[in-house]
């Protein structure tokens, strides 16, 4: 099924309140609608791809087909050089199915125990996906990255998941010690937004 080229709702493959809020405020100004998939009763696919885009690929392909509208997916992770890359795509759940915030970073501290500051080098990456109609061949994808380094204990007590241990330099704090206001600013998943919302000007502007 094909949409219109300049559609009035969009849904959005995700059960994250603060994201949900994030994108209805960005499309409002093209007079488009953010729906949550909850709208649609769609549950979260199982996010079975190799990398960030494939995940944000499969969320926003089941939220498109079973709503029949437009959609927007994201995927994002931290990855840790030292750790070939780990945890990747597996950031929710690197220490376990039901892993805490607390046991995933847990996991990561014990497993760089031995790792020198110089080689302790990070970044959250964050994987945006728009697709025009659930069949689209031609994705909008834009991506980006947060560098920083992984500090050897939890700092500041803001943000979620790995912010505690994770040190931005050019703010010399940690994540977790950013107001939210700044985090928004420099995130991944900001720097990813702008991108997207550059392409869609395109599409919906
Ligand atoms: P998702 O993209 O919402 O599925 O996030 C995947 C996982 O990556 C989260 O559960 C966190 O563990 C981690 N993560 C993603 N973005 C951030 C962030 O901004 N701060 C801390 N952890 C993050």
């Amino acid at each position: 099924m094909r949409t219109e080229i300049k559609p009035h709702r969009v849904v959005i493959a995700s059960g994250n309140r603060g994201k949900l809020a994030e994108f209805a405020d960005l499309l409002a100004q093209w007079d488009c609608e953010a729906v949550p998939q909850a709208a649609f009763n769609i549950e979260p696919v199982e996010e079975t791809g190799d990398s960030f885009v494939e995940n944000a690929l499969l969320k926003a392909n089941a939220a498109s087909h079973h709503s029949g509208l437009p959609a927007i997916a994201d995927d994002s992770g931290l990855i840790v050089d030292a750790l070939d890359g780990a945890p990747g795509i597996y950031s929710a759940r690197y220490a376990g199915e039901d892993a805490s915030d607390t046991d995933n970073n847990r996991k990561l501290l014990a497993a760089l125990a031995d790792v020198p500051e110089a080689e302790r080098s990070a970044r959250f990456h964050c994987a945006l996906v728009f697709l025009r109609h659930w069949q689209d061949p031609n994705p909008v994808i834009c991506q980006a990255d947060w560098e920083g380094r992984i500090l050897f204990e939890p700092s500041g007590a803001g943000g979620f998941g790995y912010d505690p241990l994770f040190f931005v330099p050019a703010e010399n704090a940690s994540a977790a010690q950013l107001d939210a206001a700044t985090k928004n600013r420099i995130s991944h998943r900001s720097q990813a937004m702008a991108r997207l919302l550059a392409a869609l000007a395109r599409e919906l502007g």
